[in-house]
């Protein structure tokens, strides 16, 4: 099988840290080509724009869209349309409704649409679904606090319409709760904090339940400093099963189940090949949908301005 020949588009904090280290780390995939308005990687082709790239960049087969949400869908819209396999960062977009055409334009260019959840391929979640299949689950609480200067340093776009604000990483812990309960879930109540000088909450308390009336909730800070937080801890007929570390780690009662290092982006590499090979689309947009309803029911307090 020949690799895929992949261009990065938006060459910012996660295609540094995160894509460029994992292509490099997989096979069946080679980074070809960036495009983003200045960052740039030595002996590699660079170009400002996604269009310049299709036009006179080198042959590739796909992308890896890793710009802020706002802009996504129109790239992705253009890559389709010029054949290639489209590998979207999370959020897919900045509304749910966008998705629609995007999915339908991927099956008639019968190329690939894969819309990412990093988190669903940390190294115990697959484990936590397991444990959790069989056991009655009584309630469930997330903590997903983290330091917003430390992980989106200077990104205006994440306080603009459609950056999400919290919900940046606090849709990250949904995406691995829809993955490791059984049920579908939905919102029945939301409180946003938004700062009196943005446009996006810098926290929330979210209350989640399903169809069996199972009490979740959960609250996402961007004011964290010190240790950060990405915990579920979920209650069951056996015990306390505690997902920590963003999904690194699994606790049932006092044992350790899981403990292992991220290979998130490698893991999500191997499956976008895979999916490439058919030209299938993987997007699901439950957590997106979760978001989206959060901002619907939300209660909004305005708190203290923020500066970066
Ligand atoms: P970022 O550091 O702001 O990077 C975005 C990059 O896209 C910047 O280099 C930006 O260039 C570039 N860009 C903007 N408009 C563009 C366009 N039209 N064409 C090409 N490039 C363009 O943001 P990030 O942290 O990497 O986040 C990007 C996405 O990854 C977000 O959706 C985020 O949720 C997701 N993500 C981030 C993290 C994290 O820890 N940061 C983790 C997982 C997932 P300029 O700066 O010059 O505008």
């Amino acid at each position: 099988m020949t690799a895929l020949r992949l261009a990065i588009i938006g060459f910012g904090k996660i295609a540094r840290d995160q894509h460029a280290p994992a292509i490099a780390a997989t096979d069946g995939v080679t980074l070809a080509a960036v495009a983003d308005p200045h960052a740039s990687l030595p002996d590699l082709p660079h170009f400002t724009r996604l269009e310049a790239l299709l036009r006179d960049g080198p042959p590739i087969d796909a992308v890896a869209i890793c710009t802020p949400p706002q802009v996504r869908r129109a790239q992705a819209a253009l890559a389709i349309e010029a054949g290639k396999h489209v590998m979207l960062e999370k959020p897919p977009g900045a509304s749910v409704g966008e998705l629609d055409p995007l999915i339908a334009a991927a099956v008639r260019a019968g190329r690939t649409l894969f819309a990412t959840w990093h988190s669903r391929f940390a190294p115990a979640v697959d484990p936590a679904r397991q444990w959790l299949a069989s056991r009655r689950i009584n309630a469930v609480h997330i903590n997903w606090k983290e330091d917003v200067r430390v992980w989106h340093p200077g990104q205006g776009w994440i306080w603009e319409p459609g950056g999400l604000g919290v919900f940046d990483p606090g849709i990250n812990a949904l995406s691995i709760l829809t993955r490791i309960l059984p049920q579908p879930l939905f919102v029945t109540a939301a409180e946003l904090s938004f700062p009196a000088n943005r446009e996006a909450p810098i926290a929330a308390r979210l209350w989640l339940t399903d169809a069996h009336d199972l009490p979740i909730t959960a609250e996402f800070d961007f004011r964290q400093t010190g240790p950060q937080s990405w915990d579920i801890v979920i209650d069951t007929d056996r015990g306390p099963l505690t997902l920590s570390g963003g999904g690194k780690r699994l606790v049932a009662g006092d044992e350790v189940l899981v403990e292992a290092a991220d290979a998130e982006y490698r893991g999500l590499y191997r499956r976008f090949i895979e999916l490439a090979a058919t030209g299938t689309s993987d997007v699901d947009l439950t957590p997106l949908r979760l978001v989206a309803d959060a901002f619907l029911l939300g209660r909004r307090n305005i708190v203290d301005s923020f500066e970066d």
